[in-house]
């Protein structure tokens, strides 16, 4: 049976959800946990390790009970969380996609083991990742098999895109919902991440990152790297000077904001590359071009960049927002273009962004949107 990252998690110390965490651990003391639970919500919010929290108290041997200060926690220390924490559990399995599908080789896998009793834990667990990424026979063969739930064992499926999970499966399992985490919260993970390394992280770029990732811990965490400064500081530099420089040099500018962007760290996917008809020019092609996804990147920079632009030009105070630190030239920006016009070229970005999907040159695609933004500055005051 497959094994656990070596990693042991624990439903008290994890970041954000803190209602659906007490109702966790209500669950898991004082409740009785469906054979299948499904923890649902957007990419990059912690579902996948607060599945594996859930999976350790359920495997845990003296699980924290309802009058414990930490309800609902593994112990720690048992036979069976000692084991989770070195990453080799008999009784914990771990199902992720092999390539974009969870094959069926890999439900049926679990099979033989799933006939015994635990060898080490209390209950035996299986955490399905990405479980939309089931493939239709996979899905019928983890059907039979909550259809008649072997004894003492917990599904723990974790999905991003549940509607695409067949609706017999979500009819059986308990669902629970996970929304965005707040920027504070990612702010105060990102922070304690960085000290367990040992680095110091400006936190102007800390609280950039957790406004870009627009509620994902892993989109934040890649936003405020500090390689990603560059391409913020390139695209706030596009924004501040809209309209200002000459007609048609838009063509060096994507070149260079793609350039940037090709040298930052990657991006993830997201879970949407199904989505992506045109798949070899989005994620993971290395040229120094701009494909979908760098453009997608493009524009979500951009639009959040005008959004505060529009804010500072409304007049709310600049120090809360993610772009504080360039808050002067967005205010110099405001003034001079006017705040209709700024509104005007995020609807230009919206356009390119729903167009996205069939235009075949991103490159030309961004320039156009460029070149369209300026004009919008130009008419602007
Ligand atoms: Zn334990």
């Amino acid at each position: 049976m497959a094994t656990l990252s070596a990693m042991l998690s624990l439903l008290s110390t994890l970041a954000g959800h803190v209602a659906q965490r007490a109702a966790l651990a209500r669950l898991l003391t004082v409740g009785r946990p469906a054979h299948a639970l499904l923890f649902e919500g957007p990419v990059g919010v912690g579902k996948s390790t607060l599945a594996s929290a859930v999976a350790a108290t359920l495997a845990c041997l003296r699980p924290n009970g309802a009058e414990s200060d930490r309800p609902g926690d593994a112990c720690g220390s048992c036979r069976s969380c000692l084991a989770l924490a070195r990453g080799e559990h008999p009784d914990v399995a771990r199902v992720e996609a092999q390539g974009r599908t969870i094959k069926i080789e890999q439900v049926r896998a679990l099979a033989p083991r799933l006939r015994y009793e635990p060898v080490l834990g209390r209950h035996k667990v299986v955490l399905l990742l990405e479980a939309d990424r089931m493939g239709e026979e996979a899905a019928n063969a983890l059907l039979k098999t909550l259809e008649e739930p072997p004894s003492r064992t917990h599904f723990l499926l974790v999905s991003s895109r549940p509607q695409l999970l067949l609706d017999t499966i979500r009819s059986r399992c308990q669902t629970l919902r996970f929304g965005p985490l707040a920027a504070e919260e990612i702010c105060t993970v990102l922070a304690s991440e960085a000290a367990q390394r040992g680095q110091a992280i400006d936190p102007a770029l800390l609280r950039l990152g957790a406004a870009l990732g627009d509620g994902s811990l892993s989109a934040a965490r890649l936003r405020a790297d500090p390689a990603w400064h560059p391409v913020v500081a390139a695209v706030v530099d596009a924004v501040v000077h809209l309209g200002l420089r000459p007609v048609g040099h838009e063509v060096g500018q994507v070149e260079v904001l793609s350039a940037l962007i090709a040298s930052a760290p990657a991006l993830q996917t997201g879970g949407d590359a199904d989505a992506d008809p045109n798949p070899e020019a989005g994620t993971g092609s290395k040229g120094k071009g701009l494909d979908r996804e760098r453009l997608l990147v493009c524009l979500d920079l951009l639009r959040a960049v005008l959004r505060d632009a529009v804010l500072i030009g409304a007049g709310i105070d600049a120090t809360s927002l993610p772009h504080a630190p360039w808050a002067a030239a967005l205010q110099g920006l405001a003034r001079r273009v006017g705040v209709e016009p700024l509104a005007s070229a995020i609807e230009e970005l919206e356009r390119t962004e729903a167009a996205s999907v069939y235009n075949p040159s991103p490159q030309l695609a961004l320039e156009a949107t460029l070149a369209a933004m300026a004009r919008h500055a130009r008419a602007g005051r």
